[in-house]
């Protein structure tokens, strides 16, 4: 089957699927972008998403390329033509537009909108609960992670340093030694004496959706959270660690560099957290209107 992608007000065909070359999303990194999970068909916190989008092009002035109602049918119907009937993504980015390049933004230039899906394999209960190694890298990213801004250039070269060290995602350290986010997760761990640390929404992290459910899921559950900055030393002595995105879910970190953590399983708060997660994102009402 082929994949369809909406570009600037068509549907075309993935390969077709094209964009100026004086987009300055292509040529400045001037844009946002969101990437929402299917399940069962259904967006995951879609409303959550568009919020964040929101924010996103509030900070940086771009204008909304549609109202989001609109955007909503746009993205659902990706979704029907791509026949993503089970799981998958849905990435949508927005730019500034086409226009001569010059750094000061162009006036009365329509924002450029790109939405794309693809099918992924349904839910897998036994391969979400596998570790992963995280390496520590600095982070040299610029102070705005806040926005979800296409400009990802830290984070691709931090990725890809974490696949040559064999591991899967890079923790970016501060200044004062702590632990900001992934590349593409925010991070999370459990402390000795059984707090959930995970970083205060700031400048200095995006605050990501899975954070936000997985935060909502653990005050539920009466869990003893705190949301401050911790260091790589608390991490590495931590009992449980984990990592929260999208794509990835809740998943369980359990090599920081070279140190082991807790007896390099699963822990049983992460565990808890992932099962709780995959309820919430497995039971997503469809939205009206
Ligand atoms: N931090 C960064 C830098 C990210 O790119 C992502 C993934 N978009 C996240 C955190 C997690 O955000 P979310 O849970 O909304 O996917």
């Amino acid at each position: 089957m082929s994949r369809i992608a909406y570009v600037n007000g068509r549907y075309r065909l993935h390969a077709d699927a094209v964009v100026h070359v004086e987009d300055r999303g292509y040529q400045f990194a001037d844009g946002v972008y969101e990437v929402i999970a299917v399940q069962r068909g259904r967006l995951v916190d879609e409303e959550a998403h568009l919020s964040r989008l929101d924010r996103s092009l509030a900070e940086l002035r771009i204008p909304w390329p549609m109202s989001r109602r609109a955007l909503r049918v746009v993205v659902a119907e990706v979704i029907r033509r791509n026949r993503i009937l089970e799981s998958g993504l849905v990435y949508m980015q927005v730019t500034r537009g086409v226009a001569p390049r010059s750094h000061v933004f162009p006036p009365g230039v329509a924002s450029s909108l790109v939405v794309t899906a693809r099918s992924l394999p349904r839910f897998d209960r036994d391969a979400a609960r596998k570790g992963v190694a995280v390496i520590t890298i600095p982070d040299n990213r610029w102070k705005r992670c806040d926005i979800k801004s296409v400009s990802l250039l830290p984070n691709v070269l931090g990725k890809q340093q974490a696949k040559e060290a064999g591991a899967f995602e890079a923790w970016m350290i501060d200044s004062d030694g702590a632990v900001t986010e992934g590349t593409s997760s925010n991070a999370w761990i459990v402390s000795g004496s059984a707090e959930l640390l995970t970083r205060q929404a700031s400048s200095a992290i995006l605050n990501g959706i899975t954070r936000r459910a997985v935060l909502d899921i653990a005050a539920e559950q009466g869990c003893r959270l705190v949301e401050r900055p911790f260091t790589v030393g608390e991490a590495k002595s931590a009992a449980e660690a984990f990592l929260t995105s999208t794509t990835s879910l809740v998943k369980p970190v359990v090599r920081i560099d070279d140190t082991t953590i807790g007896d390099g399983r699963i822990g049983p708060l992460t565990e808890r957290l992932l099962e709780l997660y995959a309820g919430h994102m497995l039971a997503q009402e469809v939205e009206t209107g």
